[in-house]
């Protein structure tokens, strides 16, 4: 199973050791307009093996309907730029603020560069885990989290479900064979 985490709001030390003590690397869908006061932050769960990964600039979860093509490659090439200056590595992966895509944002993506576009399956929200199939995690199920005040919470409940489901945390750019 593959973990993800999200935005990047709150950026808390314990979030850090978190994910170490348990040596547990997850991509990172961060947004440049959340993390630009701190994006260094973010560099320590990369010295862990976490990547840092594209959720545009703006996190409009409108966008899709509000802009064309145009302003959609402009918010998601932009937050291209900003993580390999911040980073020095170019994202392989998208996920769309809110989930949801279009015709138009696909292209978009492909045209900055990207390979995939991620969603998930169950999220660990305010302490407990919420599946959008059946009641435990499956094999090949991608998890999301967000970096907000919960995080501790949400990672208990993440991992206590990881645990009870018997499955191994990989990293999913390397399971997919585009790091
Ligand atoms: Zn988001």
């Amino acid at each position: 199973m593959f973990l993800t985490i999200d935005d990047g709001a709150v950026k808390s030390p314990e979030s850090v050791r978190l994910l170490a003590a348990n040596d547990l690397p997850a991509s990172l869908f961060l947004t440049k307009n959340t993390i630009r006061d701190k994006p260094g932050f973010f560099r320590a769960f990369m010295e862990q093996g976490s990547l840092v990964e594209n959720h545009t600039i703006s996190h409009n979860v409108n966008m899709t309907t509000q802009w064309g093509y145009q302003r959609q490659l402009e918010d998601i090439a932009g937050m291209q730029e900003f993580a390999v200056q911040e980073y020095g590595r170019t994202p392989t992966l998208f996920r769309p603020p809110g989930g949801a895509y279009s015709t138009a944002m696909r292209q978009a993506v492909a045209a900055a560069g990207l390979k995939a576009i991620v969603t998930w399956e169950a999220k660990a929200n305010v302490g407990r885990m919420d599946y959008q199939y059946g009641n435990s995690l499956r094999p090949g199920d991608i998890v999301l989290m967000h970096f907000r005040a919960d995080f501790s919470a949400d990672f208990a409940a993440f991992r206590a479900a990881q645990l009870a489901a018997g499955l191994e945390v990989v990293l999913l750019e390397e399971f997919l064979g585009i790091q």
